[in-house]
């Protein structure tokens, strides 16, 4: 596996082996990898001739300092992972490669009301710095398949309009949620974690499913349902602290006033165990 530092190296590469590659596919992380992560890289493996993962974890999009601070970093660890994958490239820029001209973000997108509801809400923002630094990251590796994970399921839809408000030529393939036996999504924030609220951690993806399976028997019928149903039964753990359960539309995020629906939804959840912040969701269709 190569490891590149700039954005030059990278295209002097390229340029080397442009001939060799039908197709560039590209996971951007912020390291502390995971089978989460690792099913990114194995999906786009599957399908492109050059799979490329960056590891950066951007200041810009942390609108908690200390968040930013405590985020877990193993980069050793993180490339003998990618080096068992056969990850062709890790494009691992620092600070200044990415920001060289400061961290001031000029051309802001306005995404609308994706981008202000729920992690939008509770993270201010959270999601100007992520668009910022993927459309600096996309622009970089220029690749044609982009994949992302469906754990983060509002980054993954404002990435989407992201690359259809810059026309970018890049194929966006959002990937299923790896869990660990006990359902809890995996998080690299999972390593912050004591071994009693790991356990407890796992009530969240508990809660989402039975939430969901009360909506498919048509005991719940609106977003207020189902947020009453999550809060009663997380309300007996003291140490989760919820920030928000809702029940969204898939493709305006707006939440859920009746049935019957003629389109997907989806249950999300953002919540605060032992002083770390999960978010995890589920499809409903
Ligand atoms: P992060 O390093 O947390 O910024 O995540 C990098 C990418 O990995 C994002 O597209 C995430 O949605 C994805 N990802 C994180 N956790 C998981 C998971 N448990 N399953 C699948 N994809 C994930």
């Amino acid at each position: 596996m190569l490891i590149i530092k700039t954005i030059q190296e990278y295209r002097n590469q390229l340029v080397k082996t442009k001939k060799e590659h039908a197709t560039i596919g590209f996971a951007p992380t912020m390291g502390a990898l995971h089978e989460g992560h690792l099913s990114l890289i194995r999906r786009s493996k599957e399908v492109n001739s050059l799979s490329v993962c960056s590891i950066f974890v951007n200041p810009t999009q942390f609108n908690d300092p200390k968040d930013f601070e405590k985020y877990p970093q193993t980069i050793e660890a993180d490339i003998a992972l990618l080096v068992k994958e056969k990850c062709d490239i890790l494009f691992l820029p620092d600070v200044k490669e990415m920001y060289p001209d400061g961290m001031g973000n000029t051309g802001k997108i306005d995404f609308g009301f994706s981008a202000k509801t729920l992690e939008g809400e509770f993270r201010p923002g959270h999601f100007d710095g992520m668009a910022q630094i993927v459309e600096k990251l996309l622009l970089a590796v220029m690749p044609d398949n982009l994949y992302m994970g469906q754990k983060d399921f509002q980054q993954a839809m404002i990435v989407s309009l992201l690359i259809k408000k810059r026309k970018l030529p890049i194929h966006l393939e959002v990937c299923p949620i790896k869990r660990e036996k006990s359902g809890l999504a995996m998080s690299s924030r999972n390593t912050r974690l004591n071994a009693n609220d790991l356990l407890i951690a796992a009530e969240l993806y508990k809660t989402l499913k039975a939430v969901k399976s009360q909506i498919k028997k048509e005991q719940i019928t609106s977003t207020a349902q189902a947020e009453a149903a999550a809060q009663k039964r997380l309300q007996k753990f003291n140490s989760i602290k919820l920030e928000y359960f809702s029940w969204r539309k898939v493709t305006t995020l707006k939440p859920i006033a009746a049935t019957p629906l003629s389109e997907q939804s989806v249950l999300l959840i953002a919540a605060w165990i032992g002083g770390v912040r999960l978010i995890d969701n589920v499809l409903i269709d």
